[in-house]
């Protein structure tokens, strides 16, 4: 198998598994009681926040363990909505957020919050001036994603980080995509709430954090316990806490070789599909994107019916859209780059790990244009395109 879906999920890695087992098995005391095994436990997830506070340059208290990118997400934009919606209830974001951004910013729009969607350009950028035009007096949040999980594009935060400061807005990022592969130092990015997850970095899933600068006041998601200062009840997840403070410890240690290897494997593939295929589109800006993400629009065929005959062949990428995620739509982040809907239909996402080898993005790009040839074969679309001379 040839596994090119990293921005999906990734595999946990051995040593964040060796360092998981133990919580699982003999060292299962609960964190908030008072015996030795308990002790221990405390006293590793501690230490996951203090490593993880290290890695983003905040202090230990400013870390909130969830249970995922998603609840983090949720808990900083709900969180932060409830809190100051006495001083306003305005929110402005983006339209190429994840889902777990976007339905949370639809959820509180149906609360009476106005939100405004800022639109990308074609590269999926988002300009510091639409965002300082669409602050208004009663704004109390921007959320905007550093980079996004479909194309790639890293945007411009520490500047809207400056300006949010500036203007006194509070800053959420969806930093998940980024973590281990962009510089998310937060008093470097000029955030005051960062939501990560551990699964995109070989770690397990249903476990991730959200940063909260000191100062930024928050409802809690959840009503129960004491843990998590207060603010996130429930017992800690602690094998999974363990395990993002080592996935977190392996990109220290490893992280730099490991984006060194991913991106030129990733501009290889790139290159590759632009040389072989005729009529791709490749999306996402040219360079201010991660290093992982080869991301193309095929034309006059679908992205599902690409992805299809890889995973026939063993190989797994994603499409942005369509049947496989129960919606007939093409990728939202495609369509607000505008992109019209049958150029969008065709899109391909290729998300590269630490794992893969250069004989692997060989393989692909050997057999993805005999597979592209296939389909345009069928396509009417394809036919038009011919006899028009379009291609
Ligand atoms: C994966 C992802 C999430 C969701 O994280 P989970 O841990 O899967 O809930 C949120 N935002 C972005 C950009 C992501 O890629």
């Amino acid at each position: 198998m040839i596994y090119l879906d990293h921005a999906a999920t990734t595999p946990v890695d051995p040593e964040v598994f060796e360092a998981m087992a133990p919580y699982l098995q003999a060292e299962y005391g609960n964190p908030s009681s008072f015996y030795k095994i308990a002790r221990q436990a405390r006293g590793a997830v501690e230490e996951a926040r203090e490593r993880l506070a290290a890695y983003l340059g905040c202090q230990p208290r400013e870390i909130l363990f969830t249970g995922g990118g998603t609840e983090a997400d949720n808990m900083a934009i709900k969180g932060l909505a409830w809190a100051r919606q006495d001083k306003g209830r305005h929110i402005i974001t983006t339209q190429i957020e994840h889902h777990a951004v976007l339905h949370t910013c639809k959820f509180l729009e149906k609360q009476g919050f106005e939100v405004t969607y800022l639109p990308p350009d074609r590269d999926g950028l988002i300009a510091v001036e639409q965002v300082a035009e669409a602050i208004r007096d009663d704004t109390i949040l921007v959320s905007i994603m550093h980079s996004n999980n479909e194309v790639g594009t890293i945007q411009p935060i520490a500047e809207i980080g400056r300006l949010c400061w500036d203007r006194k807005v509070r800053l959420h990022c969806d930093g998940v995509q980024s973590l281990g592969k962009a510089n998310l130092k937060v008093d470097e990015i000029n955030v005051d709430m960062l939501a990560i997850s551990a699964h995109k970095i070989y770690g397990p899933k249903g476990v991730g954090a959200l940063y909260v600068r000191k100062g930024c006041r928050l409802v809690p998601l959840l009503d129960g316990g004491s843990q998590e200062f207060n603010r996130r009840a429930g017992t800690e997840n602690v094998a999974g806490i363990v395990g993002l403070g080592k996935a977190i410890e392996l990109l220290e240690k490893r992280g730099a070789e490991d984006n060194e290897l991913v991106t030129r494997l990733r501009d290889r593939l790139t290159a590759g599909v632009l040389e072989r295929i005729p009529a791709v589109i490749p999306t996402g800006h040219p360079t201010q994107r991660i290093g992982n993400i080869s991301s193309f629009c095929f034309r006059y065929i679908e992205g599902e019916g690409i992805l299809l005959s890889l995973d026939f062949e063993d190989v797994c990428v994603s499409s942005g859209s369509a049947c496989t995620s129960g919606s007939l739509d093409p990728s939202h982040v495609l369509l607000a780059m505008g992109y019209p809907h049958e150029v969008a239909h065709g899109s391909i996402r290729m998300s590269l790990g630490r794992h893969n080898t250069e004989a692997e993005i060989d393989r692909v790009l050997e057999i993805l244009p005999p597979i592209v040839e296939r389909l345009r074969g069928m396509s009417p679309l394809w036919a038009d395109a011919v006899r028009r001379g379009e291609v």
